[in-house]
């Protein structure tokens, strides 16, 4: 994608949707911390799902520590991975009680060291609790990011990197949103929907899929 044609593109995302938000449901920044860290392998959805029902029972440090790893999973098991994760969250709420007085740390490094927690969960935490232009690089922001041409690399992290250099500043810290809701919806997986695709001027891919046949 041509460098011209980049705060274009931005604007079309974000005149379709001028504030996004995380579809993971959240009230704290420790809820989504807890949320995200749940929601590796899984959906959006279904993470929604378990927290809605672990939130009013647990929503902090102590009060999950305090459930215990199986009491814990009893209340995920319907994610993914759960037990790992139950042990993982666990873990990082023992640390968050023991080092951070039981709040969630502002630094990318204090977040990092927290079990279960890498540089994508880091970004998303530090984005969305904490309104830094971070952009976390999923799935979906890696498959549109080299699709369009936007930023392509061959690592999540080429690609950050490359989003952090070529996206205008003003859009910086709705990025990573306006890219995941573009790719779970419309630049979709398997074939994008390149014919109801508000971009599709400005980006790269080709051939573009063509609209379905009625009928
Ligand atoms: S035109 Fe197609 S490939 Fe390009 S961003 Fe839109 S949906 Fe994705």
């Amino acid at each position: 994608m041509k460098k011209d044609n980049i705060p274009l593109f931005f604007a079309t995302l974000q005149a379709a949707n001028p504030t996004p938000e995380t579809e993971l449901e959240y009230a704290t920044p420790f809820e989504l911390l807890a949320a995200v860290l749940l929601s590796a392998q899984a959906t959006d959805v279904g993470v929604n799902k378990a927290t809605r029902k672990l939130f009013p029972v647990a929503n902090t440090p102590r009060a999950i520590l305090g459930l215990g790893v199986e009491g814990l999973e009893e209340y995920i098991k319907t994610i993914g991975l759960y037990r790992s994760k139950a042990r993982h969250l666990i873990e990082t709420c023992r640390m968050l009680v023991e080092l951070h007085g039981g709040e969630v740390p502002r630094t990318r490094a204090e977040l990092e060291a927290l079990p279960g927690v890498g540089r994508k969960t880091a970004n998303v935490v530090l984005n969305v609790a904490f309104g830094e232009a971070t952009i976390a690089v999923d799935t979906h922001i890696f498959r549109v990011g080299n699709r369009t041409g936007l930023a392509p690399g061959k690592t999540p992290l080429e690609v950050e990197l490359k989003l952090e250099k070529r996206v205008p500043f003003e859009f910086r810290l709705h990025a990573h949103h306006w890219l995941i809701l573009h790719g779970r919806y419309i630049c979709v997986a398997r074939k994008p929907r390149c014919w109801e695709c508000a971009v599709h001027t400005l980006c790269d891919y080709k051939p573009k899929t063509p609209a379905p046949r009625p009928g």
